[in-house]
């Protein structure tokens, strides 16, 4: 970035902070693409220009996440909220039940849909503590024949955080909306992993899903057809005009990922050392800081917490941001302070929170 351009720590929980070196590219070919003397934003879907930005992505993301050759990737629309739905009309049919964990307000929310569209078993709701944990081994009522089990991997508004996938033989839907990317994933055990791009991926508009070729068969041919996961499948993103702009953005940040980061391995362990300089900032301030997630769950992308009262709250969001610390504020249902600190959060942004927690601690313990 040139350095007249001021720029705050952006902790946003979504959309959120995305790589400065994406930002400049973006920026760098915006009037032009190289070779192609217009914008992205102006070729067709279907000119051969998107089409290789359009296989780049996929190709990047394949090598990232070490994509099997039996799952197709999808770049759809409406958000992850869309997906609360297209999931049980695609894959719950009629005399079936689907199983889903309970862990905070995204799947409480994904299960409001799913119980419009068929039977859902709830196997295990973290309401009695709060969502402030996750269920222990054996604890969820996970059925191996449901039509599947769903789960968000990452609870964005609690900042709990599944350490390992559930255990069911039932094909596994995750919501990892708020934490794709953030580790290498074991996506042969995945059924369906999806994640709209805002958080950790991209912009807002594209939802990327991932899925097992043999629940493409699923699909009925009655569903609307923006609804059905095999048409999409069939046409590879291209049966209406994709989201472009934010296909193109989400392979700048996987390349980055690749390229820059070093692959997944180096990006969890740079999420380890950020989250946990937050994590012990709240663990050695004597209870002034009380993080919500139970330490065992603990996000390494939301870091939730809250202060002795709602006055020290608005203060530390009032100083926070006088110190280019921006967007702090805890989601409005829960209240309390949440710092997202997704992949492109650099660790000086954590490093100049972490130093304004323990000062203003100090100053107000
Ligand atoms: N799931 C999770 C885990 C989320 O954090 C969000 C967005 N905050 C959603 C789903 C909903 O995403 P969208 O707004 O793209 O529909």
């Amino acid at each position: 970035m040139s350095t007249e351009v001021q720029r705050v720590f952006n902790f946003s929980a979504g959309p959120a902070v995305l790589p400065e070196p994406v930002l400049e590219q973006i920026q760098a070919e915006m009037l032009s693409l190289p070779g192609v003397g217009c914008s992205l934003l102006e070729i067709s879907h279907r000119s051969k220009e998107f089409l290789a930005i359009h296989e780049a992505a996929k190709a990047d993301l394949t090598e990232l996440l070490g994509i099997p050759s039996n799952y197709k990737i999808l770049f759809l629309q409406g958000g992850s909220r869309l997906q609360f739905s297209m999931i049980p009309m695609n894959l719950l049919g009629k005399d079936q039940t689907a199983d889903y964990l309970i862990t905070g307000s995204w799947s409480k929310y994904a299960l409001a849909e799913a119980e419009k569209e068929g039977k859902i078993n709830v196997a295990w709701d973290g309401k009695a503590d709060n969502y402030s944990r996750l269920p222990a081994p054996g604890e969820a009522t996970l059925n191996d024949d449901a039509a599947y089990a769903y789960y968000a991997s990452n609870e964005t508004i609690q900042g709990v955080q599944f350490p390992t996938e559930p255990v069911t033989k039932a094909p596994l839907v995750c919501d990892a909306s708020s934490d794709f990317m953030c580790r290498p994933l074991p996506i042969d055990q995945y059924g369906i992993l999806y994640a709209c791009a805002q958080k950790n991926a991209g912009p807002a508009g594209v939802t990327v899903l991932i899925i097992r070729d043999d629940l493409l068969e699923r699909s009925r041919d009655e569903l609307p057809g923006y609804l059905n996961f095999k048409l999409h499948a069939e046409n590879d993103s291209l049966w209406n005009t994709p989201p472009t702009f934010g296909i193109y953005v989400v392979g700048l940040v996987a390349k980055w990922l690749k390229n820059e980061v070093g692959g997944l391995d180096k990006m969890l362990e740079r999420n380890r050392l950020k989250s946990s300089m937050l994590y012990d900032v709240i663990d050695n301030s004597n209870g002034f800081y009380e993080g919500h997630a139970q330490p065992d769950c603990r996000s390494l992308m939301n870091v939730t917490f809250r202060l002795p009262n709602e006055t020290l709250e608005k203060a530390f969001n009032d100083e926070s941001e006088k110190q280019q610390l921006a967007s702090l504020k805890g989601h409005r249902s829960v209240g309390g302070i949440r710092a997202s600190i997704y992949n492109a959060m650099p660790v000086e942004g954590v490093e100049a929170l972490a130093q304004f927690m323990r000062d203003f601690a100090s100053r107000n313990g």
